[in-house]
């Protein structure tokens, strides 16, 4: 049984104060109510080390948004895997399409990220999803496989193992449209069997794929409750506590 993974990503927002009482609000309703999901943040760089001793003694864990795959060196502005570790960090996002988008990130350099942090033993939150134009002309399919091709070339099943995937559709990150719970359970069904074709069954049987796009606690159970669908990458609504424990109450309640 993979156990439901809700993780939020707060990217570019924030300040310390409301990061460290965001992470407190969330640490203490968690541990209040033990809830059978697993439940990260992931706050920007600066304040991963704050949160952290916020976080201290609770269940919810800590993920970095992005790395870079040296280890150290002349590489202004980045930040390494070991950083991340050294902070307390159990996870670390790859992939993310604003990366892609923005930053110039390619399947080759997300390729290399991954097998940094699959080589220094921290969890990899590896996101993937198509663009509304590849869904209107019905490419998902071939736009989700050249990107885990790409992302997870080289590696072993046992390396893969260590990752989480998001199916984040472009189209539904911060629109307020989400996927449908179908439309969700047919991307995360498609995901599982190319990993069965590519690694093999038990493998693919274990990996857990997170949904992510404009998940909120009123569509949260929805798509939660599809077979395939094994947590969420929640970005908005990670910004407030009360609509994030919304989220990981619907999840927790379907562990039952
Ligand atoms: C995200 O950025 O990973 C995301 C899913 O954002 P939102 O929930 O705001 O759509």
């Amino acid at each position: 049984m993979r156990r439901k993974f809700v993780a939020g990503n707060w990217k570019l927002n924030t300040t310390l104060e409301s990061a460290q009482s965001l992470a407190r609000e969330v640490a203490s309703a968690v541990a209040a109510s033990s809830p059978s999901v697993d439940v990260a943040v992931c706050p920007p760089f600066p304040y991963l080390y704050p949160v952290k001793q916020v976080l201290a003694g609770s269940p919810v864990e800590l993920g970095g948004q992005n790395a870079y795959h040296e280890k150290s060196g002349a590489f202004t502005g980045e930040t390494s895997l070991e950083m991340l570790l050294d902070v307390g960090c159990q996870w670390v996002i790859l992939g993310h399409s604003e990366r892609r988008q923005f930053f110039g990130e390619t399947d080759a350099s997300i390729n290399r990220k991954i097998a940094a942090a699959i080589d220094r033993g921290i969890g990899v939150i590896f996101c993937i999803g198509e663009l509304l134009e590849d869904r209107q002309s019905g490419n998902t399919e071939s736009v989700l496989t050249t990107q885990l091709q790409g992302g997870l070339a080289g590696f072993t099943s046992a390396q893969v193992a260590q990752l989480v995937i998001a199916y984040e559709p472009v189209w539904a990150i911060g629109t307020g449209v989400t996927a449908s719970p179908d439309q969700a359970e047919a991307a995360h069904a498609f995901i599982r069997n190319w990993l069965a074709s590519r690694f093999d069954a038990q493998l693919a049987a274990g990996l857990r794929i997170q949904y992510g796009g404009s998940v909120k606690p009123e569509n949260a159970k929805e798509i939660l409750s599809k077979p395939n669908v094994d947590g969420a990458l929640v970005g908005g609504a990670s910004l407030k506590s009360d609509q994030f424990l919304g989220i990981i109450n619907a999840a927790a309640e379907l562990a039952r």
